[in-house]
Parts: structure tokens; sequence; C-alpha cells
């Protein structure tokens, strides 16, 4: 039995990467897709990001720890822009939001959206123009609403009837005209490397296409002639590799542009079509470059609105993940390396799904390697967990790591920069990792390790 499933296990191995990287040395190659622009495997064999070793890093700033390339960062901004030139670009602040974040969003040209409170509070506390924000949610509060009315959030994406009513009464009473757009639901669910089309729209998001909430909402909108109405706007999901999904949403919520247009005589001026652009988290992701989705993306909405005849709107897209995902690693310090009845080794990491969720959360894969040297031992496959009471509490479900990993080698997991730290959590009260970011030979913490005083500080019972 055990054979047969350690020769299963092995079977498995062709499809999980190129067969290259199971000879010895090529577990130290680094993909360079998988990795900020500027780590590198120095001569003595340890990871280095901004001229900075990681060995470095941990001594300074111990582990674990997220490990922001801040050139890298600015980067994936300015691909963004300039790639989309003639668009405005939202940075998803969902993915990872904090005040120097939020600095060099704001300094490479980018807007930003945010989607609670919490959210508007960083980005407003950096100085962030009110007017480049979008304020997305299902269930804004009525507080909320008005924090972001008051601060002058230059959209702000309506996702229910309800809130059109909070929004309307807010704007009468302090005399302001919101800008708003409709969020639509397209019926386009995306997955990673596959989207469906479907027609019905089972989800808590946005006003229906198919039902005529939509066409509705617009419709009560300009009805009470109180909010500006801007444009519609649609998301389809998240870490999308498949650009035709973004074409049957763009096809759909352009038909509802039509409608509102020959039903008012209105021709909404701007179109959101959202994010979701797919990273590579391990060898087998091979996303798009900014300059590609631009090209597809804007070629689809003048097509389709060519044959409407309708003139293009201001378009906006809203990349998070693929703006700061791929700007961190977390970097970790091994603490035990166990090998399970010679069918899997396990290799421990000094934190888990605290800082990383995603991997327990959505099935999620991600790759490692051991950053504070090189090795010559064998490739052997294994899996990466954490140290929390939960058998799920896993990182890195498969990689090839050196058979000589050992406790004290440091482990780099990349693309952790969306929705882990901003995910992260306290559970079995393991305080949150700081995140560092690196520059030029220098590093800076840009959030602080949480501490056990911070954790005893809410416990006021
Ligand atoms: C989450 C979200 C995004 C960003 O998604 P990414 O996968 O990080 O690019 C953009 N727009 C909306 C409305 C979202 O909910």
């Amino acid at each position: 039995m055990r054979a047969h499933e350690a020769g299963a296990l092995h079977g498995d191995l062709g499809s999980r990467g190129p067969a290259w990287l199971r000879t010895p040395g090529d577990v130290n190659a680094l993909v360079p897709q998988l990795w900020p622009r500027t780590v590198a495997r120095a001569d003595a064999g340890d990871l280095t990001v901004g001229g900075v070793s990681v060995a470095d890093l941990a001594a300074e700033h111990g582990t674990p720890a997220y490990v922001l390339d801040e050139d890298d960062l600015r980067a994936r901004c300015r691909d963004f822009r300039d790639a989309f030139a003639d668009a405005d670009v939202y940075y998803a602040g969902k993915s990872f939001l904090c005040k120097a974040v939020v600095r060099i969003v704001a300094e490479e040209g980018l807007f930003l959206d945010v989607c609670s409170g919490g959210e508007l509070a960083t980005a407003l506390a950096a100085g962030f123009p009110a007017e480049r924000m979008g304020f997305h949610g299902n269930n804004k509060s009525v507080r909320e609403l008005e924090r972001a009315v008051e601060a002058g959030v230059g959209r702000i994406i309506v996702d229910s009837f309800t809130e059109i009513d909070r929004l309307t009464a807010i704007a009468r009473r302090t005399g302001t005209r919101p800008g708003v757009l409709v969020r639509v639901t397209v019926g386009v669910e995306a997955h990673t490397h596959e989207f469906i089309a479907t027609a019905h729209e089972d989800q808590k998001f946005g006003f229906s296409l198919q039902g005529g909430a939509a066409f509705a909402a617009c419709a009560k909108i300009l009805d009470e002639g109180v909010l500006d109405l801007r444009g519609l706007h649609s998301h389809i999901g998240s870490q999308i590799f498949d650009t035709s999904g973004f074409e049957v949403a763009a096809r759909r919520v352009l038909s509802l542009q039509e409608q509102v247009r020959d039903a008012r005589g209105v021709e909404l001026p701007e179109l959101d079509l959202g994010g979701g652009f797919g990273i590579a988290y391990t060898t087998q992701d091979d996303p798009s470059a900014p300059a590609d989705l631009a090209k597809r993306i804007t070629k689809i909405v003048e097509s389709e609105c060519d044959l409407a005849s309708l003139r293009v709107p201001k378009l906006s897209i809203e990349p998070g993940r693929a703006i700061v995902g791929p700007a961190v690693f977390t970097l970790y310090e091994v603490g035990t390396v166990k090998d399970v009845d010679g069918i899997r080794t396990y290799v421990s990491v000094d934190g888990g799904m605290s800082d990383n969720i995603r991997t327990a959360l959505y099935d999620a894969s991600y790759s490692a390697t051991v950053a504070s040297r090189a090795s010559d031992a064998e490739p052997i496959l294994a899996r990466v967990v954490g140290k929390h009471c939960e058998s799920g509490d896993i990182v890195v479900k498969d990689e090839f790591l050196p058979a000589d990993v050992q406790p004290g080698d440091l482990l780099a997991v990349p693309g952790t920069g969306a929705y882990c730290r901003s995910m992260a959590s306290n559970y079995n009260h393991v305080p949150r990792p700081p995140v560092v970011a690196v520059r030029d030979g220098a590093s800076r913490v840009i959030v602080r390790r949480e501490t056990e005083d911070d954790l005893l500080a809410l416990d006021v019972g």
C-alpha cells in the first residue's frame, strides 16, 4: 500500500515540474517569473534582495518576515500604468495596504481602491488624494459612506438598492454629488486558468444583469438625479489567466451601456473592468504581461463599442495581486524536518496559516527554496508546513527541496505580497510578521512585527 502510494506520488512528479528540477543543484535555480526582480543567488549561495542578504534580513528583523522588493513593486506599478496609458489603474488595496505602499502607489501615478473604513483611513492617513480613490463593498455602513463623502472619494461603487438610498440621503443632506459606478454581475465566473460564463448570477456582489436589477439601479440613480452616475463596473474574479473571461464580461456590460443609452439617452462616460490578473505562484503558471493584457482588453472594448455605435468610455482596471503579489516573498526559518514513513518529508517553518491562509483557504499552490545557502544534495519532494495546531496548516503543498534541508535553514516562499499579510490572523496567538521593504542595499520596517504585548493589549478582561 505504502509502496503503491509512494509510486503514485512519483507518478505525479512528471506533471508537477520540469524534469530538470530533479537533478542535484537545480533546486538552487530561481525561476525569474516567481521572484521579485532584484532577487538573486549570491556566489556564496544565499539569496539577496535589493543587494541585501536574506541572512542579514533575518538577523536584523527576525523570521518569519514578509520581504518587499521596493524597486520591483514600483516597476510593476509603472508596467501597468504605462501599458494602460489611456486608462486609470486602481491598485486594489485589499491585496495589501499600509501607508508606505499607499505612498508608493501614489508616487507611481496609480489610483487606489479601498473596501472598508479601515482601508480608507489608512489611505487618508498616508495622504492619498481622495478624489483618486474608489470605494467598494457590498455592505458599506452609513458611517463608512459618510466618511467617504466627507473625504471626497472620487467614486463609490454602489452594490445594492439599499446603498443607493443611503448614499442619496447622505448626498442630499450634505449638498454633495458623489460620483458612482454601478457594480454589475455579468454571470462570468473566473477561476485559475479557466472561466465559466453562466446564465445565473448567484453571488452577493453587484446588481444582476440578466434579472434586470442592473438596469433598474442605473434608472433609479438617473431618476433621483442626486448621484453622479459615471459608469458601470464589472469584476469577474481573481487569478485569471484567460482573457476571454474579460471579453465576455465586457460584451455583457456594454450591452447594458447600450440599453441605458437607448432607454435614457445617456452614454455613461466610464467603464471599469475590475482586476483579477493572474500571477505565477509555481513554474506551472504563465501570466500575461500588462502590455498584452492592455492590448487585448482595449481591443475588446473598442470593437464592442464599434458594433453598438457607442463612444468608447474611459476605461479603468483594478489590479491588486498582479502588482504587489510577486514583489514580496516570505522568509521563514526551518524548525523541524520529519520524514514520514518514506512517503513525504515535512519541513516545518516558524509561521504558517496565520501568515498565509491561502493554501488552506483556496488550495493555493506556492513554491519555496532554501534561501540561506545553495545545496548539491539530491532533490526530495517536500511539504512545507507551519507551526499551528491544525493539520491543514500547509504553506507549500509540494516542492523539491534539497535532501539536506535542516533546522536553521532559511526558507523563502515567493508570491506572498497579496492576500497574505492582509489576511493574516493571530491563530494560536502567534503574532503577525513584519513587512520589511528593501531597496538599494538597505532595509526598513514598514509594518512592524506584532508582539505578545500587542496581543495582550486587546485582552482587557
Ligand atoms: C479583489 C478585487 C480586485 C483585485 O483583485 P486582484 O485579484 O487582486 O487583482 C479588484 N476589484 C474588485 C472589485 C475586487 O473585489
